[in-house]
């Protein structure tokens, strides 16, 4: 590891990855690459979790297609020194800021979305300049050997390598010094990989999760929100970070919209063997699921196989936050629906909990809508939808607080992996005599003036 880290660091040195055209041809090789492999990437999701072509092709492959495209396109641009004004005691001058890659890059991925979120952090990363090394999740290990396997034969590993392995691999990873990392898991990983990288003082991008909330009016049309809501929190059997973790629906439309959400869930077939649905990961996190499951707050499903790792669309109500399946990110397709009949009290208490990476309301009042999003800090979110922001790459994407620090996705991608290099640009011909020694009165009162002018509003330097 320290081998590779010292050889892509000699590579990134000799300034091969900095010209923009190096960038475009490395892009254009990803995205051949990931075409004549998406047979072989279809193949080991589907033996992982029973993923289907059609939910690998929208969640997994659509997005990083559209990284690369847009990457692509936009480059130029987004590389391009941009020139900000000069200030008085500067003039003339020209500033410009500079993006600059910021050099050798960590991409540690989790197993959720084993192909999108390890695949568009490095579109961002080669779009900037940088190489990386990549560390695939464990948990996911024929998606894992698949990724390693395109990038391999995409790439010499001076430029982008592939690290697979669990706990002792990324462990060793994190004691090389990088000029960048940027992970996407837990909110207890998240913390030791910030701890590592300080020891270098290397910048993190940390996209963590949390648990998400959706809050329900009475107003809104409860047919379509129950349909949004199902599809978002059963996709990928639950296992999104954004995927909405319970709901507070006002309690004199609770009994209708759960309703609702019975009937969308079961008008979606879903089911392992035929491709709508998807295993939970491993047998650990199915039996942490099934330990949130109480019989006795069951509305609909519960239940279960934990040899097939299934666990069925479950709704909970009646449930407390002192109930397990409220201590923590859920993560899974289990969800908790809770009544409320004050507004404000729903945002008290989620003010309470951690910054959640998503929010999603539902209502069609804008006054409602404008309260929420402005009373309660989030990374993201939708107003009537859920999860659909993420598949907008012009909105970046990231947490807050504990949901996480940093964003990316297409342009804020590309800035996740640069530098930004301020330059002030002068010339030989002229040279102000005002701010060297001696300070004679007459300097002294003529910047008196500067300053009363700026303190008092009235003028700029
Ligand atoms: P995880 O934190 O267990 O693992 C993520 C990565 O960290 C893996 O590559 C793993 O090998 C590595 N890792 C695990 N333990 C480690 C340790 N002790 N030291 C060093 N590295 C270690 O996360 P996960 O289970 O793969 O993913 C689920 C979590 O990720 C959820 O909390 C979810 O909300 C979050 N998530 C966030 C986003 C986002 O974009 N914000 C996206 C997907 C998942």
């Amino acid at each position: 590891v320290k081998e590779l880290v010292e050889k892509q660091r000699r590579y990134f040195q000799s300034n091969v990855t900095k010209p923009i055209a190096f960038r475009l041809e490395q892009l254009q090789k990803l995205r051949s690459a990931l075409r004549a492999s998406e047979a072989e990437l279809d193949a080991a999701i589907r033996a992982d979790v029973g993923k289907g072509s059609f939910e690998t092709r929208m969640t997994e492959l659509y997005l990083v297609y559209d990284e690369i495209l847009v990457a692509m396109r936009e480059l130029g641009d987004w590389s391009a020194p941009r020139g900000v004004e000069t200030d008085g005691l500067n003039a003339p001058a020209t500033s410009t800021i500079r993006p600059e890659p910021l050099g050798v890059s960590l991409v540690i991925g989790p197993w959720n979305y084993p192909y999108q979120l390890t695949l568009a952090p490095l579109v961002g990363a080669i779009a900037a300049g940088c190489t990386a090394v990549v560390k695939p999740s464990e948990l996911m290990p024929r998606c894992s050997a698949a990724l390693a396997d395109v990038l391999r034969k995409a790439f010499d590993e001076n430029y982008i390598a592939v690290v697979e392995g669990g706990i002792p691999e990324t462990t060793a990873l994190l004691e090389q010094k990088f000029d960048k990392i940027f992970f996407t898991g837990s909110v207890p990983v998240g913390r030791i990989i910030y701890q590592a990288a300080a020891k270098h003082l290397t910048p993190v991008t940390l996209e963590l999760g949390g648990k998400s909330p959706v809050i329900v009016l009475p107003d809104s049309d409860l047919a379509l929100t129950a349909k949004r809501l199902v599809w978002a929190k059963f996709i990928n059997a639950g296992q999104t970070c954004i995927a909405p973790d319970h709901v507070y629906v006002h309690q004199t439309v609770a009994k209708a919209f759960l309703a609702k959400v019975v009937e969308e869930i079961e008008a979606h077939d879903y089911a392992i063997e035929n491709g709508n649905y998807v295993q939970i990961v491993n047998r650990r996190n199915t039996e942490r699921l099934v330990a949130m499951l109480d019989a006795s707050k069951t509305h609909h499903g519960g239940t279960y196989d934990i040899e097939r790792r299934f666990i069925a669309p479950t709704i909970m109500t009646k449930v407390s936050w002192d109930d397990p399946v409220m201590k923590e990110e859920i993560f899974g397709p289990i969800l908790p629906v809770l009544e409320f009949d004050d507004l404000d009290v729903v945002i008290a208490r989620i003010k309470e909990q951690p910054k959640p990476l998503a929010l999603y309301v539902f209502t069609r009042d804008a006054t409602v809508t404008e309260k929420v999003l402005s009373e309660i800090s989030f990374g993201g979110g939708c107003v009537n939808d859920a999860v659909m922001h993420v598949a907008n790459g012009a909105l970046p994407f990231g947490g807050v607080g504990d949901s996480g620090t940093g964003r990316y996705h297409r342009r804020a991608g590309f800035e996740a992996f640069s530098h930004f290099k301020s330059i002030l640009a002068k010339d030989f011909a002229v040279e102000s005599d005002f701010k060297y020694a001696p300070y004679t009165a007459e300097k002294v009162a003529g910047f008196a003036e500067v300053v009363a002018a700026i303190a008092t509003g009235d003028g700029e330097a």
